[in-house]
């Protein structure tokens, strides 16, 4: 028994340092609005375990109303997130992430966030990829207005359903 999942967010430029990114804080000279830490990864990962399960979204979880969740570190949110998939018997297969945007430059935090990511989840290093484009200056993400990824992920049963 196999199920897939697939997750998108996006936050917008604010004011600010840095980004969180798959729990990677990275300086740059604007940050992300958010309720939470703004990490688009994290999120789009999270929507993507939930919805191979059909358990709804990221926003139904940890709603904006909510204040338990202002400022949340969003790899609290992943291993939440993580911890109903196991409760339902599936474990990560694998997980394939894109960021997407003009700046910051991501490949030198690709493998940090990599390591946050996996013991977030608790897999195997190899189980989650991360790539970083830029949208060649077009739309929203070219213009450097916000950053968004997507993410797919594979479940695979460990039994006892
Ligand atoms: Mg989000």
């Amino acid at each position: 028994m196999i199920r897939i999942g697939q997750g998108y967010d996006v936050h917008a430029f604010g004011p600010g340092d840095h980004v969180m990114l798959g729990g990677v804080r990275i300086p740059h000279t604007h940050g992300l609005i958010a309720h939470s830490d703004g990490d688009v990864v994290a999120h789009a990962l999270c929507d993507a375990l939930l919805g191979a399960l059909a358990l709804g979204d990221i926003g139904r979880h940890f709603p904006d109303s909510d204040p338990r969740w202002k400022g949340a570190d969003s790899l609290q949110l992943l291993a939440h997130c993580m911890a109903l998939v196991r409760g339902r018997g599936y474990a990560l297969g694998n997980a394939d992430i894109t960021v997407i945007c003009e700046q910051p430059k991501l490949a030198a935090h690709i493998e940090a966030m990599r390591v946050r990511l996996t013991a977030a989840v608790e897999c195997d290093a190899d189980a989650i990829g991360i790539k970083a484009t830029t949208s060649e200056k077009l739309g929203f993400t070219g213009r450097g207005e916000g950053v968004a990824a997507l993410a797919v992920v594979l479940l695979q049963s460990i039994g006892n359903q």
